[in-house]
């Protein structure tokens, strides 16, 4: 089985993410506690601003939401899930993978939502990926190595992402990754793990907008995800920044999906050796037989590939990152 938490472990995390809102919080923000300055991005239904606290000058991502936009396109309850996986991750914050996006507070008025989150100062990785082409074996370690001990961490509070991708792996100020984006979330108890039969999916409506690439095989079949579904995406991920292009690619949403289902890729040639051994181990169709599956706590199968040979993981988060060229 995969390393799983008991679910008491997420229920305690819950629980203590609503003592701190009942205790500890500081009064309750307004948007006239910030001044908000340019637009840094946009969603399908939200707007991201750089924003000052006038009390403190800190900057801050904050994510405002158009609530009768939400309605209308009934995403209500993805909102709801990436502010509980949020709240989850911002509460139990793993000081050797501080690497999430971090949920500071929520406020709403008569037509938003906003959440005031950590400001990955340097964006997107994908733009990072593109700009140089492809990423060397160090920075590709170093990255895939933050992204692991992330997942690490994720899982062990019963968090599956089931959307990692370069656009929601974020960059701080410093180049240390900061994942975002958990409205794909699931949060997941020990029986479902166990039986491997988590509950089906939920039916999504353009449940892949965006990119289909990074989706993995089970989740076309039999639409649900246990925690391997990110290991396949770390793979991907992997490939990609070797690459510089992912895995399956195709002119349409259907044959990705057909290339997915056929394990149909080819590594181009002078792919790094240990870096496609360690992709091969994670693009595998069955879930249950991807490196790092069988792990119990963490994942040390994976850590301990030779790909990672000579990483500090304990030190990841303190280290200068590789310089991207
Ligand atoms: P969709 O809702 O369509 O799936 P999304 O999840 O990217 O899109 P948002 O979460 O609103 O939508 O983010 C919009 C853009 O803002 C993103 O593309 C991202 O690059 C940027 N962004 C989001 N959060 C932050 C953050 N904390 N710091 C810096 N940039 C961010």
């Amino acid at each position: 089985a995969i390393m799983s938490p008991p679910h008491s472990v997420t229920t305690a995390a819950v629980q203590q993410t609503t003592k701190l809102a009942q205790n500890q919080m500081p009064p309750k923000m307004t948007p006239k506690d910030y001044v908000f300055g340019k637009v840094i991005g946009e969603g399908s239904f939200s707007t991201v601003y750089l924003a000052m606290d006038i009390h403190t000058n800190k900057e801050y991502a904050i994510k405002v939401c158009d609530k009768r936009h939400i309605m209308r396109e009934k995403k209500a309850k993805y909102i709801k899930r990436e502010k509980e996986v949020l709240h989850i991750l911002s509460s139990c914050v793993k000081p050797t993978a501080p690497f999430f996006v971090k949920l500071y507070c929520t406020f709403q008025d008569v037509d938003r939502l906003y959440f005031v989150l950590s400001y990955a100062k340097n964006g997107e990785l994908l733009p990072h990926i593109n700009k140089v082409g492809s990423f060397d074996i160090t920075c590709t370690r170093f990255y895939a190595g933050e992204v692991l001990l992330a997942l690490e961490h994720l899982h062990s509070l019963g968090i599956i992402h089931r959307d990692l991708k370069p656009e929601n792996i974020l960059l701080d100020d410093k180049m240390h990754i900061l994942i975002t984006d958990f409205g794909s979330a699931k949060i997941v108890s020990e029986e479902t793990e166990q039986t491997n039969t988590g509950e089906p999916q939920a039916r999504r409506r353009n449940s892949f907008v965006g990119t289909a690439q990074y989706v993995s095989p089970e989740l076309l079949t039999d639409k649900y995800a246990s925690k391997s579904a990110d290991l396949w995406a770390l793979g991907c991920l992997m490939y990609q920044m070797v690459a510089g292009l992912p895995p399956f690619r195709a002119r349409s949403e259907y044959l990705i999906f057909k290339k997915i289902l056929e394990l149909d890729y080819v590594f181009p040639d002078g792919f790094d050796q240990s870096a496609r051994d360690l992709v091969e181990k994670c693009l595998v169709l069955e879930p249950s037989k991807r490196l790092g599956a069988a792990d119990v706590s963490g994942y040390p199968s994976i850590r301990s590939h030779n790909f990672f040979a000579g990483l500090d993981f304990e030190s990841l988060h303190k280290q200068t990152p590789p310089q991207i060229y």
